[in-house]
Formats: structure tokens, sequence, C-alpha cells
């Protein structure tokens, strides 16, 4: 009983002081006239009683009207603005009049009561146009926010915005209808995510959120694919693009994340995905008995001697060999899709894995143009049948992509704890706009004139991938009908 009595003083209380706040209704521009005008004259009323009859001293009626009228005054138009403030004051003035009409007027008074009128005008005139000003630089701002607000409601993707510390600022309808939940305004997101995620199939930590990076670093962070278990069970994939966002000082101040639902597209990625991998096992066990078959007609010919069938026979195991290498390169993107490429390290000298790949691609494009420069004759430890496939692919493409006439150059060299490999060409070269695509998943350079090079364009991306993970470098110097460098960097390993 007594607690409901507290609380609805407290709740009266709180109204009483919000009724009085005079800054309560910052940015709503509603100015009365009729509150400054009510309280004034009462006050003026009631302090003509009260000073009279309980001091009746009239020199403190003047010192404490002065007092409490600018009070007044000050208070009206910080409440009321303009309007406020110039009706206190206008009832002030006139009740000044009454007091010196009252004691009997003096010219010199009604000089007096002229400065106090200028002065008291002036003090509405600058507190209620400040806070008019304010008033509508405030509305200026909500309405900003508000069709900002319009606009990010009608995006096809989910916005979500924290502040500082994590909490929920925004978040639009479609951020929730992905997401699967409500998002309430407020709510700690990165403490206790809403949902699970997942990232490349492992949990997101909390210091691995969105949010704990940005607060790191302010770099945005574009195109990060998530998997999202949503509460009624379904599983969505989403790709997330965030950034931090900075106040003048380049503080963050807050967070935001646009999400887009990618679950079909995904989906239809990795049915591809399966369909290629099954695609390539099931190419690869009849290639490999055609290989032996091949292998076994290749030695009985070669001993019944007859040369013009011995030619042909060449030639299909050479096209196996290209098929092989290309269901193999399928085998290997499939594997790099799903995670499943597998490396096993080992302690290598790198001239040896250079000088047998050179050996081998020789041997079977029957032609001598790699010429071979060391400058670190070092070991490495790292996958050494993957570092070969690197190796291997840039020598055929440098060979490919080149005429038969001109060489071909290998070299390495020691740099800060890696051992650089450079694979020069004197061919077509590529153009500067394509030296990152080229790295790219299926990523072939098509004009006219490369159009006649045979290819998938899978090798560059699985050495690549394969140089990431061995977290080494890999990159082009090109340019267009002037040749090209492909370098790849391994750490070396502390010995
Ligand atoms: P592909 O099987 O098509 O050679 P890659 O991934 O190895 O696939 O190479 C991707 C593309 O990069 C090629 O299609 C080609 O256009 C370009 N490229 C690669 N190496 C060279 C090179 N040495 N000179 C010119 N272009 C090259």
């Amino acid at each position: 009983m007594k607690n409901t009595i507290s609380t609805v003083h407290f709740s009266l209380l709180k109204k009483l002081f919000h009724f009085i706040n005079p800054l309560v209704r910052l940015g709503e521009r509603k100015y009365s006239y009729f509150l400054p005008l009510f309280v004034t004259i009462t006050i003026a009323t009631l302090s003509e009683f009260f000073i009279i009859s309980v001091f009746n001293n009239p020199e403190l009626r003047g010192l404490i009207a002065i007092f409490m009228f600018i009070s007044i005054i000050l208070y009206f138009s910080l409440r009321d603005g303009l309007k406020g403030g110039f009706t206190s004051a206008t009832v002030t003035i006139l009740y000044y009049l009454y007091i010196v009409y009252d004691q009997g007027e003096t010219r010199e008074s009604i000089q007096t009561i002229a400065l106090f009128g200028l002065i008291y005008f002036a003090i509405a005139g600058i507190i209620g146009w400040l806070r008019q000003s304010i008033d509508r630089l405030i509305e200026k701002e909500t309405d900003d926010r508000r069709r900002l607000n319009v606009v990010i409601e009608q995006l096809p993707v989910g916005v979500i915005i924290n502040d500082k510390d994590g909490s929920v600022e925004f978040a639009n309808k479609q951020a929730e209808n992905i997401l699967g939940v409500k998002i309430p305004i407020g709510y700690q997101i990165y403490q206790k995510p809403l949902v699970k995620t997942t990232y490349l199939g492992k949990p997101v930590a909390s210091s691995k959120t969105i949010f704990a990076q940005h607060l790191k670093s302010t770099k945005p962070i574009i195109g990060r694919e998530y998997e999202v278990y949503r509460p009624d069970g379904k599983k969505v994939y989403i790709q997330s693009n965030s950034s931090a966002i900075l106040n003048r000082k380049g503080e963050v101040i807050a967070t935001a994340s646009i999400f887009n639902n990618i679950t079909e597209q995904k989906e239809a990625e990795l049915r591809k995905d399966d369909f290629v991998n099954m695609a390539s096992h099931e190419l690869k066990t009849p290639l490999t008995s055609m290989q032996l078959y091949v292998d076994t007609l290749a030695s009985s010919i070669k001993k019944s001697n007859n040369s013009k069938t011995s030619k042909l026979v060449t030639g299909i195991k050479l096209q196996i060999n290209r098929l092989q290498k290309l269901v193999a390169e399928l085998l290997d993107v499939s594997r790099l899709q799903t995670g499943r490429l597998t490396y096993s390290k080992e302690k290598f000298i790198l001239d040896d894995l250079i000088l047998d790949a050179i050996e081998t691609l020789e041997a079977t494009k029957k032609q001598k143009r790699i010429e071979f420069t060391s400058h670190y004759k070092g070991n490495l430890i790292a996958d050494k049948f993957r570092v070969t496939q690197v190796l291997n692919n840039l020598l055929t493409n440098a060979i490919k992509y080149s005429p038969e006439n001109t060489k071909v150059i290998v070299k390495t060299k020691r740099t800060d704890g890696f051992a650089l490999v450079s694979v020069k060409d004197f061919g077509i070269g590529i153009d500067k706009t394509q030296h990152k695509k080229i790295f790219d998943r299926l990523y072939q350079v098509t004009d006219k004139y490369e159009k006649t090079f045979p290819g998938l364009g899978m090798g560059l991306y699985i050495s690549k991938e394969i140089i990431k993970t061995h977290r080494g470098k890999i990159w082009v110097e090109s340019k267009k009908g002037k040749g090209s460098i492909f370098y790849f960097s391994l750490p070396i390993a502390k010995e």
C-alpha cells in the first residue's frame, strides 16, 4: 500500500517536473501565449499582495520585483520562445508601471522603467530567438532522420546500426525478416547475439564480431559471408558490408552493417560445386584406366615398330594427360570451395624443386627455353607437391602465352624472411586492369586475340589459394604486349 502511494507520488512528481522543465519540448516548436500571460499576471498579483502585507518595504518591493521578473522572463523565453518571453516582459513592464503609478510617478521612475523595458525585451528577444533557432535545428535534423529512415526501410537489404557500446540504435524491417527475429532498439547485440552465426563454418567469437573489429580498426569490412541459424530452424547465408561511423575527431561513434540474403545464390553455388566435385571424381576413374590401356598399347606398338600408329598413340596420351590435368584442377577448385584441400608440409631445397619442374616440363613439351638463376640456395618447409603445382602452372602459362622462340626466365632470391620466385616471359602480356582479376576463379582475359588459348581459368586461382595458405604472396607485373613477370613468395622457416 505504502509502496503504491509512493509510486503514485513519484509519477506525479515526474509529471510535474516534466511540465515545469522548460527544455522538455525541445524541437517541437509549440509556443504558448497563455501560460506566460497567466503565470506572470498571477505572480505579479501574488507578489503585490505578499510584498506589501509581509515586508511593507517599497525598496525591497522594487528589488524583489527586478529579480523575480527577470527569472520569469528568462524561464518563459526559454520555454515558449519569443512569444513567451515577450508576453512575460510586457506583463512585467505593465506591472512596473502600476507600481510607479501607485507610488506617485516621477519623470525619473518612468525613465527607469523604459530602461528596464529595453533590457527585458532584449533578454526575451535573445533567449527566445536562441530557443527557436535550436528548435528549428532539431526539427531539421529529425526531418532528415525521418527521410533517411523511410529510405532505409524501403531498402531490399538488412541494415543494423549500433552505437559505440554495441547496442542497437536502428534496425530496419528487412534485417528482422532476414534474421527471423525482432531486433529491439537498445539491445546489446554483440554481448548476446540474437541468432547463432558462423563464419567459414566456425561460430563467431565475440572478439571477432564486426563490432569488436571496428573498435580496433576503422577499415570497412566488405563482402563477408556468414551462415545464420534462425530461431525458426532455417539456415540462411548472408553477405555483409560494414563500416565504422566516426566523429570529427576520428573516434568510432557507431557501426553500420548492411547485409543481403544470398541463400538462393549460395545454394545454387553449392549444388554446382557438388556437381563439379562429383563429375570430376567420376571422370577421374575412367581416365586413369584409359591411361593404363594406352600405356600398354604404346609398349606393344613400340615392339611392332609401327611408327604411324605409335604417333597416333602418343597423340592420345597427350590428350589424356591434358584431360587429367583439367580434371585434377576441377577437383582442386571444388576442394578449395568446400575447404577440403589438404596440405602436408615437408622440408625441401627450393632449387631442387624448380630444377625438377623445369626438367619434367621441358621433357613433355619437347622444347628447351627455360633459364634458371638461383640466388637462394636454402630450404623451405611447405607442401612440396602444391608448390610444384604453382610453379608448373606459372611455367605452363609462360610457355602458353608467349611465342615459341622466346625465353622463359626463372629466378629466385631471398627477401625479408621470404624466398621469392619469379617467372618471366616475353609473350602477350596482361593489361593492368586485369592484374588482380586473373587470380579469380574461372577468370580468363578475353579479347579477340586471347580467345585462341585453351584453358578454363582455374590455374592462377588454385595457385593463389595455395600460396595464401602458406602465408606467402603471389602477384604479377605486366604490360599488354610486353611480356609478364609472375612472382610468388614463401616464408623461410626459422631453423
Ligand atoms: P588458364 O587455364 O586460362 O591459363 P589461369 O588461371 O592459369 O587459367 O590464367 C588466367 C588467365 O590469365 C589466362 O586465361 C590468361 O588470360 C592470363 N594469363 C595467365 N598467365 C599469363 C601469361 N604468362 N601471359 C599472359 N596472360 C596470362
